[in-house]
Parts: C-alpha cells; sequence; structure tokens
C-alpha cells in the first residue's frame, strides 16, 4: 500500500554516492554500498544504501533488495 513520503530537497546518500559530500564508503556491489554511519562511527555502525535513489524500501525492486542484504553477510566476514 503506498503511503506519502514527504518531498526532500536533497538526499544525503547521493550526495555521498556522488562525492558531493565527504563520507566513507567501506563495500560495495552492483547495486548497493555500505559506508560508515558519521553519528555511530565509534561503534561501528553502517548504513547499507541502493546505488540508485529510492524515495522508500517499498520502492526498491527486487535485484536492489538481494544486493542491499548481500553486503552485511560479506562484511562480517572482514
Ligand atoms: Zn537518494
Amino acid at each position: 500500500m503506498p503511503f506519502p513520503v514527504a518531498p526532500y530537497e536533497s538526499c544525503s546518500f547521493c550526495l555521498d554516492l556522488s562525492g558531493d559530500r565527504e563520507c566513507a564508503f567501506v563495500a560495495e556491489n552492483e547495486f548497493a554500498a555500505a559506508e560508515v554511519n558519521e553519528r555511530q562511527y565509534e561503534q561501528g555502525a553502517m548504513l547499507i544504501i541502493p546505488k540508485n535513489h529510492r524515495e522508500t524500501i517499498l520502492d526498491m525492486r527486487e535485484h536492489e533488495v538481494d544486493a542491499v542484504d548481500r553486503l552485511p553477510k560479506r562484511m562480517r566476514m572482514a
């Protein structure tokens, strides 16, 4: 069921992916990337994001969900 999402003037994840905002990527695959969570970096928290902008998780395509799901499995092996 679709639900309204407040429009964003800019997406911080897209700024990170484009290089317009400083961040630290630690892993990636074809459709997803993992970056250090700047608000919880001392705890080792990571953010896993799709490489294509999506307003909500409901907008993600199946192959993007699979790509996001695979990254933590790979990262825990490091
Ligand atoms: Zn975005």
